[in-house]
């Protein structure tokens, strides 16, 4: 059967949760087994998201292909278990990058090169790419940015002239404001934006429609007069406890059924068995028996989307363990004069990537304090390096040690550039990137008892590692080195001798998903839990 589509557009503004709206429907569509994958559409001209900002833009998330690509990945592996591909994401850097290649090569001779029909058949020849190498039974679209900006413009028309020629169902994801002084929530907003999609040509045949509390009835009724649907395609999509529940509330709502009347897959069988265990973790997370609180010591706190798979995997290992999760986000700045307070009530502390020097001496001390206290501790990739600078300094008695990254003149540099990117000039896709092999070595060590197995993949991003001019040193200090990579020369975990510790140079958190937590994660959550038993007070689920 060929390839079905639906195409997510948003409408009014950004932020709305295109990405959760989009995951739900791929979740939805796996819980009838029904191969799905989505594409991304992104309309800024960076080849990728690799050299964003992860401040301004949010993380950025790395697929085992080393595809730098747009958070919004991270959200469909956590709902949809699988590990997807950098073909998935198409961005106007990829599309107006190669329509320029093809120009060069003389693919266009004698033809002036326009947005249309050269940029929007480029778009689609990447969408048949997809349905070509991948053979899914439905593709969703997410559209980022909002029906109006010019940047995606193109696209939307390239989609409007694909689903001429493929089974294609629109949705668009608007928003109802609610008036506090008149107490009423308003459509008018929401039928522009639909009003825009009609000028591109394009009928929805279905709003899903953003507000903070549930849409009433004659909402609805009013939303689909306008949007010309039946009541019924109307979909609320209003705040929820959690991310997790969006697909179950849209099926609530028979979304489910009518997706798949409309894409002609009425065959499709609803497997219970995987709807009930994503219920019960969902119950898991919004009535938790117990709760865990987290310290994360980062330096981009004041943007939680920085740090959206490192929160995604706390919840996910909380929820495996049936117990709650509580963040507490410290910029680490705070702890660079000392003032670590903050840290005293907190069941387990995590430094989380990052780069470049601000905040790294609150870090460090954060990294002291829970070796010195016994609070269990995770440092990812960053985490680990400091983990390792705070040994160096403190336990080897290395004063000055140092990462390169963060000081050229110190004597000690514990971590350091490898020799493969000291040429590296050009800044994007040049890290250490993607899936990597890892061996753990010894069974009696924190990764080994968490992964249960010798040999490991997780993903990597950043350009520096441990030194190994170091490692005999800092191993005859006790600092155990418990992975490597499958050559032994690269470290990829460390961890202190006794106590909960450990730092890996990798990302474990971009491979957790709700179904399948990062093993790392649930070894530190039940750490942390254990240590947090004595300041637990109450918060029982009210059965
Ligand atoms: N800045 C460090 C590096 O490049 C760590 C990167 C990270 O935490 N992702 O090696």
């Amino acid at each position: 059967m060929p390839t079905k589509y639906i195409v997510v557009l948003g409408s009014l503004m950004s932020g709305l949760g295109k990405g959760v709206v989009t995951s739900s429907i791929l979740k939805i569509l796996d819980f009838y087994n029904i191969k799905a994958l989505p594409i991304k559409f992104d309309g800024y001209l960076n080849y990728d998201c690799g050299t964003m900002n992860p401040y301004r833009h949010g993380e950025v998330f790395v697929l085992d292909d080393k595809s730098e690509v747009d958070m919004d990945f991270g959200l469909y592996e956590r709902f949809l278990n699988k590990n997807l591909t950098g073909i998935l994401s198409i961005t106007g850097g990829k599309l107006f990058g190669s329509v320029i290649r093809k120009e060069r090569v003389g693919k266009y001779l004698g033809e002036d090169v326009q947005i249309i029909p050269h940029l929007t058949n480029e778009a689609i020849t990447f969408i048949e790419r997809v349905a070509n190498e991948e053979k899914p039974d439905v593709v969703v679209i997410e559209v980022g940015g909002t029906v109006g900006d010019i940047e995606n413009s193109y696209f939307i028309e390239a989609v409007r002239q694909f689903s001429l020629r493929n089974d294609t169902v629109f949705i668009n994801l608007t928003y109802s404001p609610r008036m506090e002084a008149v107490g009423e929530q308003k459509t008018k907003p929401a039928q522009l934006g639909f009003r825009l999609l009609l000028q591109a040509g394009i009928r929805p045949s279905f709003v899903i429609c953003r507000s903070n509390d549930e849409l009433p009835g004659n909402v609805k009724e009013k939303l689909a007069l306008f949007a010309n649907l039946e009541k019924e395609r109307v979909i609320d999509d209003s705040d929820d406890a959690t991310i997790y529940n969006m697909p179950l509330h849209f099926m609530e709502q028979g979304l489910d059924r009518l997706l798949i009347k409309d894409l002609g897959l009425s065959d499709a069988r609803l497997d219970k068995r995987r709807l009930g265990a994503w219920k019960e973790m969902v119950r898991r997370i919004v009535h938790p028996s117990a709760k865990v609180k987290i310290a994360v010591v980062g330096k981009y706190t004041g943007l939680r989307d920085s740090y959206a798979s490192v929160k995604e995997a706390l919840v996910h290992a909380a929820a495996s363990l049936d117990t709650g999760m509580e963040i507490r986000w410290i910029e680490s700045t705070e702890l660079e004069k000392g003032d670590l307070s903050k840290l005293q009530d907190v069941d387990g502390i995590l430094v989380p990537g990052g780069f470049g020097n601000r905040g790294i001496e609150g870090m460090i001390n954060a990294i002291q304090y829970a070796r010195e206290n016994g609070k269990p501790y995770l440092g990812l990739c960053l985490g680990m390096q400091l983990m390792v600078v705070e040994y160096a300094r403190n336990v080897a008695l290395l004063k000055d040690a140092n990462s390169s990254e963060f000081s050229k003149r110190s004597r000690h540099k514990v971590i350091d550039l490898i020799y493969w990117q000291r040429g590296v000039k050009q800044k994007g896709g040049t890290m250490r990137l993607g899936a990597w092999e890892c061996r753990l070595s010894g069974k009696d060590t924190i990764a080994y008892r968490a992964y249960g197995k010798p040999i490991i993949s997780e993903r990597h991003r950043h350009r520096y590692e441990f030194n190994n001019k170091y490692r005999s040193l800092l191993f005859k200090k006790g600092l155990v080195i418990s992975g490597t990579t499958k050559d032994n020369k690269l470290v990829e975990f460390v961890e202190w001798g006794s106590g909960f510790g450990i730092g890996t140079q990798a990302h474990p958190e971009l491979k957790s998903r709700l179904e399948a937590p990062a093993p790392l994660f649930v070894s530190f959550v039940k750490a942390a839990s254990r240590a947090g038993i004595r300041n637990y007070s109450g918060n029982k689920r009210p059965d």
